[in-house]
């Protein structure tokens, strides 16, 4: 999968990326990442990328040439357009399933707004889809990107060991993840549960399952009614 960041702050988004489980599968070929500067596809030449909102009032918005301009190059060097999202607290909260869906894309681009935003006129050219990260307002849409670009990355191929790595975790079948435990052993007085030492795996999966179930139910009752009413609808 390729991941094309359109961003006015690349050096923010390439710290992130560049570390951990991400960085690892960009330096192996699983997974490329690019972030472009908006900036260098300004024509003023004071690089200026922004100006005063039309109507007045507060801040200032991106501009639609400079956007348009990356958005245009990153396209032309790509065999075809790609799923162009606008990270915005406007859009759909992501979730766990909008995530493995644009895993399965081959090529995304990712446009972080900043100060009030970006010319609508732009948006309504190029954005396929607006994403939000939550009902709350950040300054960029940079951590949005990079919120979105890791929980996309984790699930294509190659980036973790497996797709169990993903698959058994929180949010995958609609229910939170069982509690895990690593050694020592006993721990300030506190052990594991018995199962978990015991080597029998039926009985260790059957474990996790009820744990999966009580602790759906204990921190988020909305998931686990959803879960109930699934499991029990007709098809
Ligand atoms: N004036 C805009 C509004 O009220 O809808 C908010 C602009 S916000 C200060 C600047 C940029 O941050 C946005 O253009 C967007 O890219 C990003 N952003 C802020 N909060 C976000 C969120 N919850 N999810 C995704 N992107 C967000």
């Amino acid at each position: 999968m390729q991941i094309e960041i359109a961003t006015l702050f690349p050096d923010m988004c390439e710290a992130v990326l560049s570390e951990s489980i991400i960085g690892r599968a960009r330096r192996a070929g699983y997974l490329s990442v690019t972030c472009h500067n908006i900036r260098d596809y300004t024509l003023d030449k004071h690089r200026r990328v922004d100006d005063k909102p039309f109507g007045g009032g507060m801040g200032m918005v991106m501009q639609a040439e400079p956007v348009y301009r990356c958005w245009e190059a990153v396209c032309a060097a790509l065999p075809e357009k790609p799923h162009t999202i606008y990270l915005s607290p406007q859009g759909k909260t992501l979730t766990q399933q909008r995530a493995r869906e644009l895993s399965r894309l081959p090529a995304l681009f990712l446009l972080c707004g900043h100060y009030e935003g970006v010319d609508q006129r732009v948006l309504d050219k190029i954005v396929d889809e607006e994403i939000s990260i939550g009902d709350y307002v950040l300054t960029g849409g940079e951590l949005p990107a990079l919120v979105l670009t890791d929980a996309v990355a984790r699930m294509c191929t190659g980036v973790l060991p497996n797709a169990s790595a993903f698959e058994e975790e929180s949010h995958f079948s609609g229910l939170l993840e069982y509690p895990q435990y690593t050694r020592p052993e006993l721990w300030e007085g506190e052990g594991v549960p018995e199962v978990l030492l015991s080597g029998h795996h039926r009985n260790i999966d059957k474990w996790r399952q009820a744990e999966s179930l009580r602790v759906t139910q204990e921190k988020r009752p909305d998931l686990y009614a959803a879960f109930l009413e699934q499991e029990n609808s007709p098809e």
